[in-house]
């Protein structure tokens, strides 16, 4: 974990440790809602959202074991949106997790990956992989949301690769022949979800995106013009360079700045829960009117 043990101070350094940015089992993390509200807490976080993909289902106990352990609770979700033929993730944070709006698209959004997790087993068979599909449903905690991460996973404890990042680096990453890419939500509807819900849109690890610098452009701008305010500047899918770029696209633009670990599991994610530096003094975090 790149970014480790840079960062643990709580609200009585009078800088809240805030983390608005990672999964549980709802979708392709490893601990349980409870558990994930549990090592946050551990780690000193003071301010946490869970923001599963494209999913709420974990927020009522997310939610309920915050508080019980003395954490403010934010709603959250990440949207997978296609946008100029790639996938980008939007975070949503703060809203009504009954808007029924948001709860339809949401469900609209992981309607297609039943299917998607079949033709995923297919052409990891082709590349002799058999028994993918199969392998890779005992990983997901929900039938809704099979993910890259499952099969993934399965490819590891199939002895196929060494580890998850590797497996998605020769098998299953965006330009890779196992991925089978999706039509998600638009821009717009991911953000008119979230804003009608009453929350707030923020662009996830924008540093992920291979985009040329005209494409990051016209995204950012119709991300505001749709009604977006933010994105992520420190996150654990960022290297410390990327942070410093994004740092300064949020100064340039008037963005939101979002600092979140991305942290799905104890062995495979960069960064762990409340453990980012913090966000650069100067920038106006998307908690700014919170608290
Ligand atoms: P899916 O929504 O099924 O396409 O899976 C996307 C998930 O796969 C992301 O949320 C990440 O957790 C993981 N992922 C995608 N690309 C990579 C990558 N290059 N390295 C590691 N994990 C990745
Ligand atoms: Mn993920
Ligand atoms: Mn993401
Ligand atoms: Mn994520």
């Amino acid at each position: 974990m790149q970014w480790a043990g840079l960062y643990n101070r709580g609200m009585n350094n009078a800088v809240p440790n805030v983390d608005l940015h990672c999964h549980s089992t709802v979708s392709d993390g490893v601990l349980s809602p409870a558990d994930v509200a549990q090592r946050a807490c551990a780690n000193g976080v003071d301010v946490w959202a869970l923001t599963d993909h494209d999913e709420v289902g974990g927020l009522a106990q997310a939610g309920a074991t915050a508080r019980e352990l003395g954490m403010r609770f934010i709603t959250g979700t990440e949207v997978s949106v296609t946008w100029a033929g790639q996938t980008v993730h939007i975070v949503g944070l703060g809203f009504d997790a009954a808007d029924a709006a948001l709860v339809a698209g949401l469900h609209k959004t992981r309607g297609g990956r039943a299917e998607r997790a079949r033709r995923m087993g297919e052409r990891l068979a082709d590349m002799g992989m058999p028994g993918a599909y199969e392998g890779a449903l005992p990983f997901a905690g929900n039938p809704e949301l099979v993910s890259r991460t499952h099969f993934a996973r399965y490819l590891v404890q199939a002895g196929y690769c060494p580890d998850v990042q590797t497996v998605f680096n020769k098998y299953l990453g965006d330009d890779c022949p196992g991925h089978v890419p999706m039509q998600w939500a638009s821009l717009a509807d991911a953000v008119g979800w979230i804003v009608g819900a009453g929350g707030r849109a923020v662009i996830a690890h924008p540093g992920r995106y291979k985009y040329s610098a005209l494409q990051f452009d016209a995204l950012f701008d119709e991300f505001l013009q749709l009604g977006g305010v933010g994105i992520e500047v420190t996150t654990g899918s960022h290297t410390p360079d990327e942070a410093r770029h994004y740092a300064q696209v949020a100064r340039r633009y008037g963005f939101l700045a979002s600092r979140g670990s991305d942290f799905h599991s104890p062995r495979e994610s960069r960064a762990d829960l409340g453990a980012l530096p913090p966000l650069p003094d100067d920038l106006k975090p998307v908690w700014h009117d919170w608290f």
